[in-house]
């Protein structure tokens, strides 16, 4: 048989795929995938059956049903004072990761460098390789995943097209600060550049800490592609509904690439993100503070296990460092081994490394029932202390 395309066949199944397969075979509690284990909100899962019922199943508008594109550019100017021309700036996306994907395609060309911090989803290399352009890595390090200017001078060049930011980042569970954020701003306006935001997790901010939009940074309006996700926003991840917001200039050959990846998502789930986005204030901050509380009482229970947990500060994850626990393998045979003898199932951070491999981390996901977290909880401390 003639070889496959080599940017896709040389990655493997995706760690997520992996671990959840191990977690149902080995009967264990999987908190290595994010995804939430409630039914998402009710209304909004009304909306989507009444909208299925009723309403157009055919093709809607390649750029997505204007009741959505109109609520996304609502959603921006309630929450970061962004004004937005909901008919030329928003597309509506099959997930993040066909924008993600469309962003990628429809900026970089062959031989264009692009900017990025790691650890990173996993999504973002495969796709950027496969646009012909070239990563240029920063490389985060916990504890507290910082960088400067001299990383990130490092990093750029005048072959610089763009910058991905992951903001709140995944797995590190770390939301950029105002100063980080004016930094890779100065760098990508010295350098003529685009920034494409990943920011899936902007509701999901803890501790009164507030998410900036890049594209609210002064001098970024028309150079950033802002990415949200329906998934993390209403705990329905399975839907893979997603939207771009950024100026035209900016957002057109985007829109071309998307219209031969995907075209169109579901009409029905794209009218009930919009009833979604709509919701009270009070929806979107009870988001945040019940996923803070999972976190809280997931990060006590780890630490009553004798593990070393770092902070959160966004995001579904929690990162443990397992050091302490005198395992001597890898961390990936450390996953294995808690998902197969402890049968709880977590994620290993050296899989959201490209460059500099980093050991002794895994990622736990809390966005789960107490219940569930509590039961995973007695498991790892039996595992840990026989207790
Ligand atoms: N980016 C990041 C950082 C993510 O964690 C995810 C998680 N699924 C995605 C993108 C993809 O989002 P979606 O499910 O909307 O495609
Ligand atoms: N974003 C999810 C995570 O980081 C996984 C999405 C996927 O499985 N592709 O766990």
């Amino acid at each position: 048989m003639k070889p496959a395309n080599e940017t896709f066949s040389s990655c493997g199944t995706t760690v997520f795929e992996v671990f959840s397969r191990l977690a149902v075979e080995a009967g264990a509690i999987n908190l290595g995938q994010g995804f939430p284990d409630d039914r998402g909100p009710p209304d909004v899962l009304a909306e989507a059956v009444r909208a299925l019922r009723d309403d157009s199943n055919q093709y809607p508008s390649m750029m997505g049903l204007p009741a959505l594109r109109q609520a996304v550019a609502r959603h921006g100017q309630r929450f970061y004072g962004l004004e937005v021309d909901w008919q030329t700036e928003v597309m509506v996306t099959s997930g993040a990761t066909e924008a993600l994907a469309a962003c990628l395609l429809g900026l970089i060309r062959p031989g264009d460098e692009v900017v990025l911090f790691e650890p990173l989803y996993d999504s973002y290399w495969p796709i950027i390789r496969l646009a012909g352009g070239i990563p240029r890595l920063v490389t985060l390090r916990p504890p507290d995943w910082g960088f400067d200017r001299a990383g990130l001078a490092a990093a750029f060049s005048p072959r610089t097209k763009l910058v991905l930011v992951n903001d709140p980042l995944n797995p590190a569970a770390k939301v950029f600060t105002a100063d980080e954020l004016g930094l890779i701003a100065e760098f990508v306006l010295a350098h003529d550049a685009y920034v494409v935001c990943d920011e899936v997790y902007e509701h999901l901010v803890f501790d009164g800490r507030r998410h900036i939009p890049l594209i609210t940074w002064p001098g970024l309006r028309d150079r950033c592609l802002k990415i949200g996700s329906a998934g993390k926003t209403f705990s329905l991840t399975g839907w893979k509904v997603g939207y771009v917001t950024g100026a035209p200039a900016l957002l057109q050959p985007v829109a071309r690439a998307h219209q031969f990846l995907t075209f169109t998502t579901p009409p029905n789930l794209q009218s009930a993100v919009a009833f979604g986005l709509a919701k009270d204030d009070s929806y979107f901050t009870g988001l945040a503070a019940g996923m803070q509380a999972k976190r809280d009482r997931l990060a006590a229970g780890l630490v009553a296990a004798g593990l070393t947990v770092l902070p959160s500060a966004g995001s579904y994850f929690l990162i443990a460092d397992t050091r302490a626990t005198g395992f001597t393998g890898d961390d990936v045979a450390f996953c294995r081994s808690l998902t197969v003898e402890a049968r709880v199932a977590a994620i290993p951070v050296s899989a959201f490394y490209a460059s500099a491999p980093l050991s002794g981390c895994i990622r736990f996901c809390f966005c789960k029932s107490d219940a569930v977290l509590d039961e995973a909880v007695a498991r790892l401390i039996r595992h840990f202390t026989g207790r």
